[in-house]
């Protein structure tokens, strides 16, 4: 055993072998030692090597998903080896097999799976030092990206894709695997980087075989010719997959070529920033998908996270989303609009997606069957209702038409309620199978028949305490006591002698133990091979399937964006070719519903108006004004017009867009031990090459992390520039208030500032964008605000004043610790004031209000 065990380990030696033992997996020498580790279980041994124990770890096999999904989680990948043979058949140990490979990016099953997220491989291939192919895909999806890229630009590429696993060819350069692994430590990936072997990535190779799953001559309908290594990297990625899946991937049946310049770029910087999937803590929510995710399928969730993630810069896909979610949204104040009615029957679909590519894996449940068919009866059902004037729907509804025969089969082939595994039996339907049927019938009616033949042959012979009967050691027989020895007819052969009777047997009886104790095996057989028949019958449904999925998935997106958009009160956005950003009443709509949802007031909407004559705001005003949310909501209504849905605004008109890049000053990236300073400019050097005029740049507070006059004239340079020659749309935001002359000299700049009143030594934020530069920064209100000490804030108020003296004058030097002590000011009783901070106008009835009112007047 252990030499079989050592020869698959041998075909497998990066991976974890789970080794099938009855009722176990075991995994043994370093492998038992890493999960030992890993998982905290209890490591043994077992037998011995060279005069040494053998180190052993094992699982239970029904856990065997739980500790799967576990060490996934952690990077590892899983080799499953399977018992195949017959036990106890032949010498030796139990033939085993590698029957699937589990790796963090191939995973198929659906336990191990999250509803809202893909599981993602993505492979690279690069020849010279200039250009890099890549193909991935997740394997429940059947489709291969592809796309070449600039070396340098592989980071921005690998963070957009998210992969779960990246493979790449062992014969590349040590400068590009260094430069990947950098671009891991960089926080762009977070996942196993893993040679392959060279020979894999061959272009020759890869086209053939994305020629054979396609079944076509030639890539042109997909526009995927002549990229040589992108079709490397797809045959390394085709081989890998079909390596861990043990089986060819007949489901693929698309190919999408990704172009730099189709997506609107969002860096990993502007999606961190713009917590646009996650919080700038590393949550799910609250997001900008958190708010927008109210799908109904898992389906929907992970086509609009692809939408919000990945818009387009032409408009169409936008334009016809737009279209459909106006159709949706019906009047406005129907009672039943269409999105509600579409929403009702996709609830509870099935994820026809996973069900599919799981089919055309061979992996799929009995349960996933039954709910797939039930999912086809209803997209039948849907398509015959859909009638829309807009064509995207039209499209929708058309592929929504399952393909002819697939939820009959489904409905007649399965039960209802069948069982978990076709290794248990009662999974395929009654009236399916005749022959199964009749086995099924022989179990069922066995108790009947021993009735029957008991009464007959007592009626036969005349004894009327003949039993036939069953037990596990004799099988059937029939038993007659000692006193009726001698009517036993000639036709019985006996069968046992016991103290007081005789058991016997008849060739009838025979012929039905033999039937009967082989129907139960055989009906199981017989299960399992009907079932891989509907498999073999859905195989060419598969990418009729792929479509009807998509067409769920596109649905369920848009009843949610027309839901959303009826919920928060949203716009329809409108494009422009000219270019320009003019948003009437915008708000940032996450911090509106988190402050709906913690009734903490409400949010006061702002305008932004910016066009070919006014590229560029420089934002002032004191911290906490609203600047940041200002800026963040311009790019996320952006963005949510590109991607095809209303905005938080009144209106919004949009000119052409091609990035959205942010430089907002986030926590120490410790992790990469770049101090904040040099991670500031390092984000605003590439903005300054990346971005062009059609590009949305935000700068929030650039050159904090250095000296004021460093600081200031960085600041005032990368302004300049942005202004002079980039020309991008830029909101800049600053705390410089030097800045504020550039309007003066600089013809597309504008000042705005957010608008606070002061009230003796407090401060009240109106997150009121006002034209011009603000008058002061409100600093020291804001200290106070957060609870700074009297004696700090007394303090500052002269270090201030003696600043502001001596501003102008050529002697700077100024003392700022002159400042007079703070005379501790027993804070006079001031009963007014009291009184007031007592009332919580919430809580008042108009007659207690009133009430109130006279008490305050009375204490003035
Ligand atoms: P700044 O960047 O100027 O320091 P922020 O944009 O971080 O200020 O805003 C500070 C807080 O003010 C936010 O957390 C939010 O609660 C509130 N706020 C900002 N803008 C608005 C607005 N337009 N309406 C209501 N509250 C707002």
């Amino acid at each position: 055993m252990m030499q079989q065990y050592l020869q698959l380990k041998a075909q497998h030696p990066d991976t974890l072998v789970f080794y099938r033992m009855g009722d176990f997996y075991e995994l043994f020498f370093g492998d038992a030692e890493k999960v030992t580790r890993l998982l905290d279980i209890t490591l043994t041994t077992r037998g011995q090597t060279a005069g040494m124990p053998i180190p052993m770890a094992g699982v239970p096999f029904h856990a065997l998903e739980n500790y799967l999904g576990r060490l996934i989680k952690m990077g590892e990948s899983v080799a499953i080896c399977e018992q195949v043979g017959e036990i106890g058949v032949g010498k030796g140990p139990v033939e085993r097999k590698v029957v699937r490979v589990v790796t963090p990016g191939t995973l198929t099953d659906s336990e191990l799976l999250s509803d809202k997220s893909e599981a993602i491989l993505l492979a690279l291939h690069t020849a010279g030092r200039q250009r890099v192919g890549l193909a991935w895909m997740a394997v429940t999806q059947g489709r291969i990206h592809m796309a070449e890229c600039a070396a340098d630009e592989l980071g921005a590429w690998l963070s957009r894709i998210a992969p779960s696993e990246v493979i790449y060819s062992a014969g590349v350069t040590e400068r590009f695997e260094q430069s990947l692994f950098a671009i891991k430590h960089a926080g762009s990936i977070a996942c196993p980087l893993s040679p392959r072997p060279d020979w894999q990535f061959d272009a020759g190779l890869g086209e053939r075989k994305l020629l054979e799953l396609l079944g076509a001559a030639s890539l042109k309908a997909w526009e995927a010719e002549g990229l040589a290594l992108a079709h490397a990297a797809s045959a390394a990625l085709l081989s890998y997959a079909e390596h861990t899946q043990g089986r060819n991937l007949t489901h693929i049946h698309a190919i999408q070529v990704q172009r730099d310049d189709e997506l609107i770029a969002l860096p990993l910087a502007t999606r961190r920033n713009l917590e646009l999937v996650k919080t700038l803590r590393g949550e799910d929510s609250p997001t900008l998908f958190s708010l927008l995710d109210t799908c109904m399928t898992g389906m929907g969730s992970r086509l609009l996270k692809t939408w919000l993630l990945e818009p387009e810069r032409s408009r169409r896909s936008a334009m016809q989303r737009l279209e459909a979610i106006r159709v949706l949204r019906g009047a406005g104040n129907a009672v039943a609009a269409p999105w509600q009615a579409l929403r009702a029957e996709l609830k509870g679909v099935s994820d026809v997606e996973r069900i599919t590519a799981r089919t055309a894996l061979r992996q799929v449940r009995p349960r996933e069957l039954v709910g797939l068919g039930k999912t086809l009866q209803k997209a039948k059902l849907l398509a015959q209702s859909g009638q829309a004037p807009a064509a995207y729907l039209m499209q929708i509804f058309t592929d929504l038409v399952p393909p002819e025969g697939c939820a009959e089969l489904l409905a007649q082939a399965i039960m209802e309620e069948p069982a978990a595994l076709v290794r248990d039996g009662g999974v395929i339907a009654s009236g399916f199978d005749a022959e199964l049927d009749e086995l099924r019938a022989i179990q069922n009616n066995c108790d009947e028949f021993l009735l029957e033949l008991e009464a007959k042959e007592k009626l036969l012979t005349g004894i009327p305490n003949l039993r036939v009967q069953f037990n596990k050691v004799h099988g059937f027989y029939i038993e007659i006591t000692n006193s009726y020895k001698d009517a036993v007819p000639e036709r019985y052969r006996r069968r046992q002698t016991l103290k007081n009777a005789e058991r016997y047997i008849t060739p009838e009886l025979k012929a039905f133990e033999d039937k009967a104790l082989s129907a139960q095996e055989r009906a199981l057989q017989r299960e399992k091979w009907l079932y891989e028949q509907v498999l073999d019958q859905l195989q060419p449904h598969v990418p009729a399937l792929s479509r009807v999925a998509q067409a769920i998935a596109a649905l369920d997106v848009l009843c949610t964006l027309a839901e959303r958009s009826l919920t928060l009160n949203w716009a329809e956005p409108e494009f422009v070719s000219q270019p320009c950003i003019e948003i009437e009443s915008g708000r940032h709509p996450v911090v509106e519903a988190r402050m709906a949802e913690t009734s903490s007031g409400s949010f006061i909407a702002n305008h932004t108006r910016m066009n070919a004559n006014t590229r560029m705001q420089i934002i002032t005003g004191p911290n906490m004004g609203g600047k940041s949310t200002y800026m963040r909501q311009v790019a996320l209504i952006v963005l949510l017009a590109s991607m095809g849905s209303y905005v938080p605004a009144a209106s919004c008109r949009l000119g052409p867009i091609d990035a959205i890049h942010t430089r907002i000053g986030a926590a120490d990236d410790l992790a990469n031990a770049q101090s904040t300073f040099m991670m500031e400019m390092t984000e605003a050097a590439q903005i300054l090459h990346a971005a062009t005029p059609h590009s949305l740049v935000l700068m929030d507070e650039i050159g904090r992390g250095t000296s004021t006059f460093d600081g200031l004239a960085l600041a005032s340079g990368i302004a300049s520039q942005l202004h002079d020659k980039t020309k991008a749309f830029t909101l800049f935001a600053t705390h410089y208030f030097e800045l504020t002359e550039l309007p003066a000299r600089a013809r597309a700049a504008v000042n705005v500032h957010v608008g606070a009143v002061e009230a003796g030594h407090d401060i009240v934020f109106l997150h009121e964008i006002q034209a011009g530069p603000a008058s002061r920064s409100y600093g020291i209100q804001v200290a106070k605000l957060a609870g700074m000490p009297a004696a700090v804030l007394h303090h500052a108020r002269h270090a201030l004043e003696a600043l502001e003296a001596k501003a102008g004058e050529d002697d700077l030097q100024v003392n700022l610790f002159d400042a007079p002590e703070l005379v501790e000011e027993t804070p006079a009783h001031n009963p007014l004031a009291q009184a007031l901070a007592d009332i919580n106008p919430d809580q008042l009835s108009p007659r207690e209000a009133l009430e109130a009112l006279y008490q305050l007047k009375k204490l003035s």
